[in-house]
């Protein structure tokens, strides 16, 4: 069996599987298990492959065929041009909470900032890029689950930060439990889904923690608890920032009615209003 072959094959067998983006994703499993980019590819094509390697390369496109996301079994995932480690426990980094760590680094910049909260930080994606981006600032991560921080860690090793660390720890309990010094910026993507949505949603995110997802019965309950017992720590002039779920904005912002002076709402790239900036 060459490459090639083994390639047709999987685009094939992903599309009959339901898998939306089959070419671009066999694409991945060829570059991950033989180390042969696209160009490669189509130039190696008469070549036969190791026998080890194409088991081991039909073990993932059976794993992507019966549901699991690609990045669970590539392993990582790009988010704000920089990898993650990421696999079954932890939400996988989505492009559209790149706004997060976009906003925190303007805020720093301006004005000069130092410390940072993720709350529910999961993979550490959106914390780590800010420290990453921005070396002048110290960020804590806010995790419960010992999952999500297993990667966590592995990231902020790979990521060779000094300026991060991890409080593993319930968010519900509100900032004085933990006695950390006051924040510039809150970051939060938190769980979000309302808890009989979860059933609905595609195949690939049932391989998602449910933890990560599950926000409660309209998916507001983390979005209270952080109008309650987070905001309140942030220094004068400091902000937060929320993603949310589509069509939570009102919902969320009826937490914040009384106690911020102001913000906006960003779209994602579909369109979608998806994160909340409130000014403390
Ligand atoms: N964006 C995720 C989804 O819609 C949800 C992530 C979250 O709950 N924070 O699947």
């Amino acid at each position: 069996m060459n490459a090639y072959s083994a390639y047709r094959d999987t685009v094939k067998k992903l599309l009959d599987s339901g898998c939306e983006n089959a070419e671009f994703e066999a694409r991945q499993l060829v570059e991950f298990c033989f180390s042969l980019n696209e160009t490669q590819l189509l130039m190696k094509n008469r070549e036969n492959v190791d026998g080890l390697k194409l088991k081991r390369f039909n073990d993932c496109v059976e794993r992507r065929s019966l549901g699991e996301p690609l990045q669970y079994i590539l392993g990582e995932w790009d988010f704000f041009a920089l990898k993650f480690k990421v696999g079954k426990g932890v939400l996988i980094p989505r492009p559209e909470t790149e706004i997060l760590p976009r906003l925190a680094i303007d805020q720093l910049k301006k004005t000069g900032g130092k410390v940072v909260y993720d709350l529910c930080s999961g993979s550490g994606c959106v914390g780590i890029s800010i420290a990453k981006f921005f070396p002048n600032c110290r960020v804590y991560l806010f995790e419960i689950s010992d999952e999500a921080n297993y990667y966590a860690r592995q990231n902020i090793k790979l990521h060779n930060l000094f300026n991060v660390e991890l409080i593993q720890g319930d968010v519900k309990k509100g900032s004085k439990y933990f006695g950390l010094p006051n924040p510039d910026v809150i970051v939060t993507n938190p769980p979000y889904v309302p808890t009989y949505d979860i059933e609905s949603l595609q195949r690939e995110i049932s391989f998602e923690p449910k933890i990560a997802l599950d926000g409660g019965i309209d998916g507001l309950d983390f979005y209270n608890v952080i109008s309650a017992s987070w905001f309140g720590c942030l220094n004068p002039g400091g902000i937060l920032a929320m993603e949310c779920g589509e069509n939570q904005i009102r919902g969320v912002l009826s937490f914040f009615l009384n106690i911020s002076t102001g913000g906006k709402i960003i779209k994602d790239e579909n369109g979608i209003d998806r994160v909340i900036m409130l000014k403390k």
